[in-house]
């Protein structure tokens, strides 16, 4: 039997070639199969149709942009679960969701006797190639426990949250933190440098200071260059804050993520979606060139 694995974008070609590397029998399945030919030139089987992965593999990984993406390679015409055939008996769902999609897709799953692991992840490309993410786990401790190997192939370390859904919870709220905490850095150094302390030198000063941790570290080359290569897109920030505040609707405040998800949005706006959320820096530069 074969692992699976679904999705080798940003995230998902570096944790796929560490699932290899760590021996796994691999097949791989992208939308856009070009995006595959590192895993193929690696020894990965490559399969045109998610439906494949369905018939040949008992665990399956998914690492896809949001709910819709999952039930499209999930549920869709030529889905993962389509055949009449099906070998699957595991679905370890990594892309980030909603708590209320990881419910109902285990239970959906559930009726065809497949197990489900909710475990989206913490930390962006450079941990995902180095297999250091941090796996959110949520589900059925046993169904986690016998898939150890597999999730440290990908991450230092496996955080159980609880049951099925807890994993998404945990990754909102550690988005929410990381959306702010961006925007916040974004407006500081943009204070700074208005009033004549160069961004670098800023920089240099947090990061050797209580407030220097690894994320701040990470985007001080992208403030200096002003490029923003994604590591993290700004559309995905935008999509998780966005269901964060979606599910906080009468329940929660969360007065700093309705205010930097404004931010986001504008972002997307002006077509930034596609490059490092990092890049809300210049929707703060813009909103001061136009006095608002
Ligand atoms: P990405 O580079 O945009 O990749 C998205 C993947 O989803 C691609 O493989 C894409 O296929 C596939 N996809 C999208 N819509 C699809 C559809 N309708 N049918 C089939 N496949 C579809 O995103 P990423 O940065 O790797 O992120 C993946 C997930 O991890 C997201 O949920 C994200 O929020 C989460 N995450 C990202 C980071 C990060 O730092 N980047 C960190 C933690 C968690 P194509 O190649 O054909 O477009």
């Amino acid at each position: 039997m074969k692992t699976g694995f679904a999705g080798t974008g940003i995230m998902g070609s570096a944790m796929a070639v560490n699932v290899l590397k760590s021996g796994f029998d691999l097949m791989v399945y992208n939308r856009t199969r070009e995006k595959t030919s590192e895993l193929e030139k690696m020894g990965a089987v490559i399969v045109n149709d998610a439906s494949r992965l369905g018939e040949a593999c008992n665990t399956i990984i998914l690492m896809l942009t949001g709910p819709k993406a999952c039930d499209d390679v999930l549920f869709g015409n030529d889905g993962i679960l389509k055949s009449n055939n099906i070998s699957v008996d595991c679905i370890i769902n990594m892309s980030t969701v909603t708590p209320e999609y990881a419910v109902e897709t285990a239970r959906k799953l559930e009726e065809k006797n497949i197990g489900y692991i909710d475990c989206p992840v913490s930390g962006s490309k450079g941990p995902a190639t180095e297999g250091t993410l941090i796996l959110l786990a949520g589900g059925a401790a046993n169904l986690i426990s016998r898939h150890e190997r597999l999730l440290l192939s990908m991450g230092k370390r496996i955080i159980n949250c609880g049951e099925t859904g807890r994993g998404s919870v945990m990754k909102l709220g550690v988005n929410l933190l990381l959306g702010n905490m961006m925007a916040s850095l974004s407006e500081a150094v943009n204070f700074s440098e208005k009033f004549g302390i160069k961004n670098s030198l800023f920089m240099e000063t947090i990061l050797s200071g209580p407030l220097g941790c690894a994320l701040f570290a990470l985007k001080s080359s992208m403030f200096e260059s002003g490029e923003f290569p994604p590591q993290f897109p700004l559309k995905h920030i935008h999509k998780d804050m966005g269901f964060a505040l979606e599910m906080s609707q009468n329940k929660v405040s969360l007065p700093c993520a309705e205010s930097t998800f404004n931010l986001y949005t504008r972002g997307l706006n002006f077509d930034m979606g596609d490059e490092d959320f990092a890049s809300v820096i210049k929707i703060i530069q813009n909103r001061d060139l136009n006095g608002k």
